[in-house]
């Protein structure tokens, strides 16, 4: 590492709704600029008038802020018009590019003044962390063209010079930009910058192994937010898309990917996103909260008739992120808890067990709940009661299965002891008693 400090840029044109592949090249640049105590530079490139949309601009700078990617920087391309318009000036008086006069191709016959750049075709050769030494023919690209006029320069010309007046060491971007590079290189040349080092990272695959698109399924990343992930879960697994730190490793806090983060471990084949795997993350980041923030953030999602604490535990397990709570009440997952469930009889049977031997295993379990007092009735002493009666039975499953199903009425559900314990003894004996 040269002993200049390292400057990173993310360089979005708002033009979209980026979706986490894009932010990936964002969160990368971000966490190598603060690994090297650098500096991170944030740029919107609205070069492109017709394209860009302030929403898009908008949606872009609460992504960066959500997942906490802070810069020292911010601007739009567009207030830097000045300066492109100095080099423009600068290069057609050196002879490093021409105003040209050509047909305009819409068929109208016009004439209009294109700024070209004069190509001295010769091979440029780039040092990429990723993809190694790149060398690059420029012949093929003729006199190409970098500006519609004076005021209206083309992404080439603006990305170089900005890059070089916010001295840029390491330009971090995705692997759709390398065949860009040569061109830049050549500005560079001719306007008298410095070429940074390139990173060039991997396309972003969906599972399907097909690039990751919105159209296909892939989220904007403000989208996240919305479903109730953390922030620093998706920074963490959006950092794993083609990046790993070497060891089994994967749960990193904040400071741990700034601490691990490197180029040289960034795959070079394409890396591949997974939906599953990011809830996967946010699972594992939600289990590091404290218990009152999931108790918060648990109830929060309940409807207020729904807010009881104790079937917060019950809740965590069954859900990767926070929107997951909505989606179980909606799919009426909980309404058991608040009100007797339709038994669907048959379902009352445990494999080839007679029904004369399961409300006769019923009959047990309610003389011994009835036992335990209303002070007692919670989940230790409601197991230890029905386990005892359990096990002396051929198979445990003949009393807890036709118990728990009458409590819950579904096919899957916590176990008996912990439902019983929160519907209450009243409760548990009369829907005890519904189902013999
Ligand atoms: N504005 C370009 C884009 O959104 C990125 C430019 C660059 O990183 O050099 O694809």
């Amino acid at each position: 590492m040269s002993e200049n400090k390292v400057v990173t840029r993310f360089a979005p044109s708002p033009t979209g709704f980026p979706h986490l592949g894009n932010f990936r090249t964002a969160i990368f640049a971000y966490l190598f600029a603060k690994k090297h105590n650098g500096s991170f530079v944030f740029r919107i490139e609205d070069t492109d008038k017709e394209r860009s949309k302030k929403e898009f601009e908008e949606n872009i700078i609460e992504g960066l802020d959500w997942l906490g990617l802070s810069y020292d920087k911010f601007y739009r391309q567009s207030e830097n018009a000045g300066r492109h318009k100095f080099y423009l000036e600068k290069m057609i008086k050196e002879g490093n590019a021409y105003i040209s006069k050509e047909e305009a191709k819409d068929g109208s016959g016009a004439m209009k003044e294109l700024v070209r750049f004069k190509n001295p075709n010769i091979n440029v050769t780039f040092k990429d962390e990723i993809k190694g030494e790149v060398t690059m023919n420029t012949e093929d690209l003729g006199d190409f063209i970098i500006a519609k006029n004076l005021n209206e320069p083309l992404f080439h010309l603006a990305v170089v010079v900005d890059d070089f007046e916010e001295g840029i060491t390491h330009v971090i971007r995705g692997e759709d930009h390398v065949s860009n590079t040569s061109r830049q290189i050549l500005i560079q040349r001719a306007i008298g910058a410095t070429t940074p080092i390139y990173a060039h990272l991997p396309l972003v695959l969906g599972p399907d192994k097909l690039k990751l698109s919105k159209r296909r399924g892939a989220l904007a990343v403000t989208e996240y937010k919305k479903l109730g992930f953390l922030p620093e879960a998706v920074l963490n697994g959006a950092t794993f898309i083609g990046w790993n730190p070497g060891t089994e490793k994967e749960i990193f806090s904040r400071e741990e990917l700034i601490a691990s983060f490197d180029l040289e471990r960034v795959q070079k084949s394409p890396a591949i996103f997974n939906q599953e795997k990011l809830e996967w993350f946010n699972k594992e980041h939600m289990k590091l909260l404290s218990s009152g923030e999931i108790n918060k953030n648990v109830l929060e999602q309940l409807p207020e008739n729904m807010r009881n604490p104790k079937l917060v535990p019950i809740i965590f397990e069954r859900i990767s992120k926070w929107s997951d709570v909505k989606s179980m009440v909606a799919k009426g997952e909980l309404d058991f808890f608040f009100k007797s469930p339709v038994i669907d009889k048959a379902k009352l049977i445990y494999k080839k067990t007679s029904s004369e031997k399961i409300n006769q295993n019923l009959k047990l379990a309610i003389k011994a709940l009835e036992s335990i007092s209303e002070n007692d009735f919670n989940t230790e002493i409601i197991k230890i009661t029905l386990m005892s009666i359990a096990d002396n039975l051929e198979s445990r499953g003949e009393l807890l299965h036709p118990v728990r199903f009458a409590l819950s009425g579904l096919d899957k559900s916590p176990d008996p002891f912990i439902i019983a314990s929160i519907i209450g003894k009243n409760e548990t004996l009369s829907r005890l008693q519904k189902a013999i």
